[in-house]
C-alpha cells in the first residue's frame, strides 16, 4: 500500500519549512515531551508562508511546550486512578475506554493523553486485551466501549480483528466506538478490507469517532475514508478540540461543522482544552469559548451544532459548557433569554 512518510525530527522539519525562533527552540531531546510526528500528506496541507497556519500549529511544536502553568499535569483527567485494568479506563458506569495502543499516525501538540501517547508501550498485549474483555464481561452495566489510544488503526487488520473478537465474543451486545484520527492523518489506512473485517462483527453497532479540527483537514482522501464507514452502516461523529489560533473563531468553526454535516459526519463534541502540561498557549479561555458557543448556536442548525464540553480535572467527568438561557423566575413564570437577546416567559409549573 502507498503509505505516508512521516516527519519525525526538528532537522527534518527545518529542511521543509522556515522555522520561527519559537519553533527552532523546541527541545526534542527531552524525553518527557511528545516527539514530533507528522504524516507527509497532513504536512502538505500547511501553508508555508503563514506562520500561524492552523494546520501547522496543531503539529509543529514550539518552545511554549516547555512552559508548565499552574494546574497543569501530565494526566489531567486522572485516568490512571480510574484504570480498571492496565488498559481500561472505567470512569462512567455505562461506558469504558480501552487504550488499544499508544501509537498514533500523528502527534498533536495539544494531546491530553500525552502521558501515554507515543511512549513506546506499544499495542495492548493479548493478556491485557483478555483482562479488559473479562472485566467488561463481568460488568454488564457497560454498554459502550471506546477503542481509543493512541490510534487503534495503527494496528494491523489481523490484530484489530483479534481485539474486537475478544470483546464481542463475550459481549455480542456491546456498542463499540472506533476513536481515530486516521481519516484526517492517514486516510489511506482505511481500506475496503478493513471495513469488511469490521462488518463481520454485526451483532451490535459500531460508531466512527473522528477528530477534525479545521475545515482544511476535510480533504478528498479524508472524506473517502469516512464515506467508506458510513456507506457500510457505521455512522460518523466528530470531536473537535477548541484550539487557540487554529479554530477559535466562529467563521472557522461554522465552516468546519457545516462541511462535516454535508459529508454525513455529525459534529458531536467541541472540547475545551484539558489542563495538560505545556499546552497553555493552545488553550482558549472558557469565557471566550462560551461566547463562541453562543454565536455558533445562532448560526448552526441543531444537527450541525456540537456540544461544547469540558472534561473536568481530576476525573470529574465531562460537563456541557452552555450558558443558561433561564434568567429568572418571576410571579410563577420562568423568564428566558432567547439566543438573539429577547425575552420570553414560560409557566414555572
Ligand atoms: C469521554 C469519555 C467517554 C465517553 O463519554 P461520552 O460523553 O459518552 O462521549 C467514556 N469514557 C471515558 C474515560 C471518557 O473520557
Ligand atoms: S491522534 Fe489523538 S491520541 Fe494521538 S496525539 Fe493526536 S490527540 Fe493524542
Amino acid at each position: 500500500m502507498n503509505r505516508d512518510v512521516f516527519i519525525t525530527s526538528l532537522p527534518d522539519l527545518a529542511s521543509k519549512l522556515t522555522l520561527s525562533e519559537e519553533e527552532k527552540d523546541f527541545d526534542e531531546s527531552d524525553g518527557t515531551r511528545l516527539p514530533i510526528k507528522i504524516p507527509s500528506s497532513f504536512f502538505d496541507l500547511i501553508d508555508p508562508d503563514d506562520p500561524f497556519d492552523p494546520i501547522r500549529r496543531q503539529v509543529v511544536p514550539t518552545v511554549f511546550e516547555h512552559v508548565e502553568v499552574e494546574g497543569e499535569t501530565l494526566d489531567p483527567l486522572a485516568e490512571k486512578r480510574h484504570a480498571a485494568t492496565s488498559r481500561l479506563i472505567h470512569r462512567y458506569s455505562g461506558r469504558a475506554a480501552f487504550l488499544a495502543t499508544d501509537r498514533c499516525f500523528i502527534h498533536c501538540r495539544y494531546c491530553f493523553r500525552r502521558r501515554f501517547t507515543g511512549t513506546f508501550q506499544g499495542p495492548a498485549t493479548k493478556e491485557e486485551i483478555e483482562q479488559a474483555a473479562r472485566y467488561v464481561e463481568g460488568h454488564p452495566s457497560i454498554t459502550e466501549l471506546l477503542f481509543t489510544g493512541g490510534d487503534l488503526f495503527t494496528l494491523s487488520d489481523a490484530r484489530l480483528e483479534a481485539m474486537i473478537e475478544a470483546f464481542r465474543s463475550r459481549r455480542p451486545d456491546l456498542i463499540i466506538r472506533l476513536c481515530t484520527r486516521a481519516p484526517a492523518a492517514e486516510p489511506r489506512r482505511i481500506t475496503p478490507a478493513l471495513i469488511s473485517m469490521i462488518k463481520t462483527f454485526d451483532t451490535a453497532p459500531f460508531f466512527l469517532m473522528t477528530q477534525f479540527n479545521h475545515g482544511r483537514e476535510l480533504t478528498k482522501e479524508a472524506l473517502r475514508a469516512t464515506a467508506l464507514f458510513i456507506d457500510n452502516g457505521i455512522p460518523a461523529m466528530n470531536q473537535t478540540v477548541l484550539l487557540k489560533r487554529v479554530n477559535d473563531d466562529a467563521d472557522t468553526l461554522e465552516r468546519l461543522c457545516n462541511a462535516l454535516l454535508a459529508n454525513r459526519i455529525k459534529p458531536y463534541y467541541l472540547f475545551q482544552g484539558d489542563l495538560v502540561s505545556g499546552t497553555a498557549h493552545l488553550r482558549v479561555s472558557i469565557e471566550d469559548g462560551m461566547k463562541l458557543e453562543a454565536e455558533l448556536r445562532r448560526r448552526l442548525s441543531g444537527l450541525a451544532m456540537p456540544l461544547y464540553a469540558l472534561d473536568l480535572p481530576e476525573g470529574g467527568g465531562k460537563i456541557p459548557l452552555v450558558s443558561s438561557y433561564l434568567e429568572k423566575q418571576k410571579d410563577g413564570a420562568l423568564i428566558f433569554r432567547t439566543p438573539y437577546g429577547e425575552h420570553r416567559s414560560y409557566p414555572a409549573d
